[in-house]
């Protein structure tokens, strides 16, 4: 291998080397039973990493008849909140032993730096431990009545859940789909995308091999949105969908999920505002703007992709984000230094360089980069557009690549409005030292999250969702919690 020196990078090779990834249906791996199967690629160098099971209608429907069996069977049903604590930390345990081999797996599977897949191992093992303290906590309420009765509610758990996933950051979107419906007693159906699915299926693998898990607790269906993922938003039987993914694609999974009224959760797309003040810890401010729409090559839905300015400041700023973002080294995921891997395909590469193209027909000043690096791999120079206008096309839709677009803005009020001015509502940054501006900002702003003087900070006990076009509902922290249970009351006449 061309990285040998990566820690994990002999192990994830072993890994890779065995037999084609086969899907996860009632404690079994088993391949699709259409023997179909689809190429990985690995997009830093376009090689084929392996072949994953291509799943479809009839290997849903059998994940979904054993997840049923799994929810109502005495080992899973029956044990006590202390058992699913267990399960859940000796899975967090088995992740944290591989944690080299799944950062190494990530990396060759989704492109992004060792080092960010090094954190969103980390993110992952803390939410999985983090989960693993619910069950035990998970409780409903005695409530005021008459003398002659006894009322109380209890939480129940939602039933079978069909978890879909994107490819940007499986390792820590795997343990989101995972470990609150199991911590609240649930069984899950999990697709992972076609185009990262091989770190889900491996920790699927170490949660199996726990020992712990009954069969059809946990079931993994690797396969195509429209073929895999369909069947499971219109599956009688499927209770809850929570999806991550694009706004799209999250229309037509709410639709879907009509036929049987299933309980959904969307996360969805995003076009995050960041806002600077001139009165904001300029280097600070800046360096997090460049981190914003950088990390990750800008694959985060939450991305500070809008980074508005004062007027007063904005050349100025336009300039240094510019400079900085120049010197970020773009390259092979595996070396020490790189800031920015490849994207995750050709085609989001080609959707990316469209977005560019309209920037520069739409009159924005491009600033740095706007071109696509090397001959192999699906590189993009990190790119800044200044004196953007919140009418662009480049302002108002989800780029999902290393795109900024630097807009100015006159005062507080219009700050407020053209953040707003989206159809998104998921996260926005504010920069600023006058702590009242800070705090009627966070107000004003209409997204899910509100970051000040920081930016792209998450943590398991944070809720994260969105306004708006961003999304449904809301996961981690207790919302997940709430997500995953039905309320139950009962009434007891004496
Ligand atoms: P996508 O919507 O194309 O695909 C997401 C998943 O849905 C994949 O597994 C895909 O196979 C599946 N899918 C596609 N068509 C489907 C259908 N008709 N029915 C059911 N499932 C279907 O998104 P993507 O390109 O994989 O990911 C990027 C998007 O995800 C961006 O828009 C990003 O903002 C969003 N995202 C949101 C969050 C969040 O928490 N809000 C987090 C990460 C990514």
């Amino acid at each position: 291998d061309v990285h040998p020196e990566h820690p994990g990078m002999k192990a994830a090779r072993a890994w890779l080397a065995g037999a084609p990834k086969r899907l996860l249906i009632d404690g079994e791996w088993v391949a699709a039973r259409s023997g179909r199967t689809i190429a990985v690629l690995n997009p830093a160098t376009e090689e084929e990493l392996a072949l994953i099971a291509e799943g479809d209608k009839a290997d849903v429907d059998a994940a979904v008849a054993a997840a049923r069996r799994a929810l109502e069977a005495p080992n899973w049903k029956g044990i006590s909140p202390h058992a699913r604590t267990r399960v859940l930390l000796a899975i967090a345990d088995a992740i944290e032993r591989h944690k080299d081999e799944l950062s190494a797996l990530e990396s060759l599977d989704n492109g992004m730096p060792s080092w960010f897949s090094a954190a969103a191992l980390g993110a992952c093992v803390d939410a999985f431990r983090y989960y693993a303290g619910w069950p035990s906590k998970i409780h409903g309420t005695t409530n005021p009545t008459d003398a002659a009765q006894f009322i109380y509610t209890l939480r129940e758990p939602v039933g079978v859940c069909g978890q879909i996933n994107p490819w940007n950051v499986p390792l820590l979107l795997v343990a989101l789909k995972i470990a609150p419906p199991l911590a609240c007693g649930n069984t899950v159906v999990l697709k992972p995308s076609e185009l990262a699915s091989l770190t889900s299926l491996r920790i699927a693998e170490l949660a199996q091999e726990t020992g712990l898990l009954p069969p059809g607790v946990l079931n993994i269906v690797t396969g195509y949105g429209p073929t895999v993922g369909a069947a499971m938003t219109e599956h009688p039987d499927i209770d809850k969908v929570s999806f991550t993914g694009s706004t799209a694609v999250g229309r037509s999974i709410l639709l879907a999920s009509a036929g049987n009224f299933k309980r959904v959760t969307l996360e969805l797309g995003g076009k995050t505002p960041n806002i600077i003040f001139p009165d904001a810890d300029m280097e600070k401010a800046v360096l997090a703007a460049v981190n914003g729409f950088t990390r990750n090559s800008g694959q985060i839905c939450s991305a500070g992709s809008r980074l508005f300015v004062h007027e007063s400041i904005h050349d100025e700023v336009a300039q240094e984000v510019s400079r900085i973002a120049a010197t970020l080294k773009v390259g092979s995921p595996f070396e020490a230094d790189t800031k920015l891997g490849p994207v995750i395909s050709a085609r989001q590469r080609e959707r990316v360089m469209g977005y560019v193209d309209a920037g520069n027909a739409d009159g924005a000043n491009l600033m740095t980069g706007g071109c696509q690096l090397g001959n192999q791999g699906y590189y993009i120079a990190p790119t800044v557009f200044s004196g953007v206008k919140n009418r662009m096309k480049i302002a108002r839709e989800e780029i999902f690549g290393p795109v900024l677009s630097i807009i100015p803005f006159k005062d507080e009020e219009d700050a407020v409005f053209q953040g707003n001015d989206t159809p998104y509502g998921l996260a926005a940054g504010i920069w600023t030292r006058d702590i009242g501006r800070a705090h009627k900002m966070a107000r004003a702003i209409r997204a899910g999250r509100v970051w000040i003087n920081t930016f792209g900070e998450t943590d398991p006990v944070m809720p994260f969702g969105g306004f708006k076009q961003s999304g449904i509902g809301r996961e981690f922290g207790i919302d997940s919690v709430m997500a995953y249970t039905e309320t139950k009351s009962v009434h007891v006449r004496f």
